[in-house]
């Protein structure tokens, strides 16, 4: 019998053929993520319906010495998602029903598949918003979010994943099924370790459900674009703003980036202008279709000359047109295949450490075409390398990974984080000291070693 019957015939005690998947285009399919620079290498994909499959299947992994990578959506950019050693991909493609809504406590209680767009539909559809939100939203799963504590484009207002979820239920190493917190909002009785699971990256075990918060739905979102000429214009219109509006979106478009996006999708530019930096802000409103806000607080920008141009959103078309240039922008540099960094400092420190990154690209690495765009209003930069045609996709990564080198030393000099939402996975494991002292990383270690002493989730990962 081949290895691969034998992992067939295992798998067949816990889960039907039907949700066991063998064939070579599922094993690469299931195996990767939203990178592109791991060899997808996985020996099963198996789609749990029901949290107990996944405790005899722990069951399994441990007398057969099988480890597990969990998969949500696989928009994951660290490869956290990736299998590259044999390893059996866990799917939560097929645990994908919202279990109960709550209509008092505005919750709901969904399996980690659910996929994060199908949560805010049935969030509107009862009235409240669910507010975590992305360009990937259509394809990402909750439990892959929970795993990523995912950000997005309205922390600034929202916060991350982490501030909606309200219980998860996991299956840990061992196994052991654990409820965590019951959708309480407070709950002063010892360590809450549903935040440890939110962030672990599949590291600790498997968040099989979630009981999540829901909010009111705000009326309107209105949008402004604007063209600055510089990130310390940014920053001062940042510090203008957070005196005088509530925004929900502080959003940076560099120039580049703008081009790139245009010329893919052959759409004309959004203002006259060509500035270096666009700047997309958003304010809601519960009352009317419009922020009266928002328009007084452009007239203050403009007086101060810190934007030449800009344009204002009138309706809920206008607004989603404009945020289509920030949100498009990740798939038009697909072809590129950009080295994708995602990184934070204070939005206090983003002018000086622009600067310190620019310089050393020019200095050291020259030719090296950078895109930059992000949530700057958080900090968050996402800090794009694109491939010259002349390298080899391996000189290339050899390349940026001794610039990453480089970059998150600067990182490092601002107490920053050399990953800000994107996660550690495979592709920032060996930076990690960057950002996190080694005790810290051993107390990570340790952690890991109680939830999962036999290796079994995502080994290799983070740490
Ligand atoms: C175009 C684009 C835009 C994006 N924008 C943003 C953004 O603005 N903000 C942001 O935060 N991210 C963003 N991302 C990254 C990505 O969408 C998020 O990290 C998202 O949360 C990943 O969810 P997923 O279901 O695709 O997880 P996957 O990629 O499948 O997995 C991510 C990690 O979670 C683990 N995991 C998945 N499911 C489970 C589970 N049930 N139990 C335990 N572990 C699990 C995996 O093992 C892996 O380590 C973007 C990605 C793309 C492609």
């Amino acid at each position: 019998m081949s290895s691969q019957d034998k992992v067939e015939k295992a798998l067949l005690q816990v889960f039907d053929t039907s949700d066991i998947r063998l064939d070579p285009a599922s094993l690469q399919i299931y195996a990767k993520d939203w990178t592109t620079y791991y060899q997808p290498k996985a020996s099963a994909v198996v789609f749990p319906r029901e949290s107990a499959q996944i405790e005899d299947l722990v069951r399994l992994c441990q007398k057969n010495r099988w480890k597990l990578v969990p998969s949500g959506g696989r928009t994951g950019l660290s490869g956290g998602a990736v299998a590259k050693d044999a390893e059996i991909v866990l799917s939560f493609e097929k645990m994908n029903k919202i279990l109960d809504f709550y209509e008092g406590d505005a919750q709901i209680r969904c399996q980690a598949g659910v996929v994060t767009q199908v949560i805010q539909d049935f969030a509107s559809e009862k009235g409240l918003f669910y507010p975590v939100d992305f360009s990937s939203s259509g394809s990402s799963m909750i439990g892959g979010n929970i795993a990523t504590n995912a950000g997005g484009i309205r922390v600034l207002k929202y916060g991350n994943t982490r501030n909606w979820v309200t219980g998860l239920e996991v299956v840990t190493g061992q196994p052991k099924r654990l409820q965590l917190n019951n959708g309480l909002l407070k709950n002063a009785t010892g360590y809450d370790f549903r935040h440890l699971f939110i962030g672990s990256e599949g590291s600790l075990g498997a968040i099989t459900e979630a009981q999540l918060q829901l909010t009111r739905r705000p009326l309107s979102q209105t949008v402004a674009l604007l063209a600055v000429a510089s990130w310390e214009d940014i920053l001062e219109i940042f510090k203008l703003a957070k005196k005088s509006i509530d925004l929900s979106a502080f959003e940076v478009i560099s120039e580049l980036a703008i081009e790139k996006l245009c010329s893919a999708s052959k759409i004309p530019k959004p203002l006259q202008t060509n500035p270096k930096l666009y700047l997309l802000m958003e304010t809601e409103s519960y009352q009317s279709e419009s922020t009266p806000a928002l328009e007084s607080f452009l007239d203050e920008i403009l007086t101060h000359e810190l934007a030449s141009d800009g344009s204002l959103s009138q309706n809920s078309q206008q607004a989603a047109e404009l945020w289509s240039y920030r949100e498009n922008i990740s798939e038009s540099l697909a072809p590129y295949k950009p080295y994708k960094n995602d990184v934070a400092v204070r939005p206090s420190q983003i002018p000086s450490f622009v600067r310190d990154l620019e310089q050393l690209v020019k200095e050291r690495y020259g030719g090296l075409e950078v895109v930059w765009f992000g949530h700057v209003g958080d900090g968050n930069l996402h800090v794009n390398i694109l491939k010259p045609d002349s390298y080899s996709i391996e000189e290339f990564v050899e390349l940026c990974r001794k610039l990453d080198s480089e970059h998150f030393k600067i990182i490092s000099k601002y107490r920053g984080s050399i990953s800000a939402e994107h996660g550690v996975g495979l592709s920032k494991r060996d930076f990690l000291h960057f950002s996190r002292s080694s005790e810290e990383i051993q107390y990570m270690r340790e952690i890991k070693k109680i939830f999962d002493p036999f290796e079994i989730f995502n080994p290799g990962k983070i740490f």
